[in-house]
């Protein structure tokens, strides 16, 4: 998964995958614009997903896309995702348990116009990043997160990064923004920590768990940059 448009080290998870021959499946649902050295997300998994919902880089309304370079696959995604019927001009047969996961020409439609719009949104989120960087810069409590040095990032959701020290803070923060109208946000929660996942196996995953905490996630919408412009 590529966290708020932050490319994962790509080269080293596939090296992992081989190693324990595991399948490498992208979640590139954030992640629309971002590159993994010089290269578009989505191209290393034998498979990527890329999300259209409301709040994501683009939107159709709802819906999203399966990326493959996988004739056999792309052909069965295709198949069963729009109710697995057989080809035919009359006959209504239906070789095996398909989906209804079409996506409706009027979204389609929305999407196309989004694509054109892509290109500047980047432009517009990354400036947006490089804005709450440097108003954060001499704050020493906090850091915005910045993409990792083989990635060229979407900043589909900047990031305030709370220092280890300060994290009795972050409620404090969360509600007086409220307060003020600016609605920031805390990171979603972690999976093993949802009531209904709370039983199942779960690694060593202290890392996750302390950046989690420090999260604070900031407003980061297009719309904001040409706010700022007009004043
Ligand atoms: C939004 C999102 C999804 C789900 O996409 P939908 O289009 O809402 O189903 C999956 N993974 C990640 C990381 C996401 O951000």
């Amino acid at each position: 998964m590529h966290s708020f448009g932050h490319p994962v080290d790509l080269d080293a998870l596939s090296t992992l995958c081989q190693e324990f021959h595991l399948t490498l499946i992208e979640d590139a649902a954030e992640a629309l614009g971002s590159f993994y050295r010089k290269q578009h997300v989505g191209h290393k998994g034998l498979m990527s997903i890329l999300s259209f919902n409301g709040n994501k880089i683009i939107t159709t309304g709802g819906g999203g896309a399966i990326l493959t370079n996988d004739e056999q696959l792309a052909h069965l995604a295709k198949h069963i995702t729009s109710t697995a019927k057989i080809p035919h001009a009359w006959q209504i047969a239906h070789d095996q348990i398909g989906f209804n996961y079409r996506m409706p020409n009027i979204n389609a439609a929305l999407g196309c116009a989004q694509l054109e719009q892509l290109p500047g949104f980047i432009e517009k989120k990354r400036k947006l990043a490089e804005i709450y960087r440097q108003t954060f810069a001499d704050i020493p409590y906090a850091d915005i997160f910045i993409e990792p040095k083989y990635a060229k990032s979407n900043y589909w959701l900047n990031l305030l990064m709370l220092d280890k020290n300060c994290l009795h803070l972050k409620d404090e923060i969360l509600t007086q923004s409220h307060q003020s109208g600016i609605a920031i946000r805390p990171a979603w929660n972690l999976m093993h920590h949802l009531p209904m996942y709370s039983s199942m196996p779960c690694m060593d995953v202290s890392f996750a768990e302390a950046l989690v905490k420090r999260i604070i996630c900031l407003p980061s919408s297009v719309n904001l940059l040409d706010n700022i412009n007009n004043q």
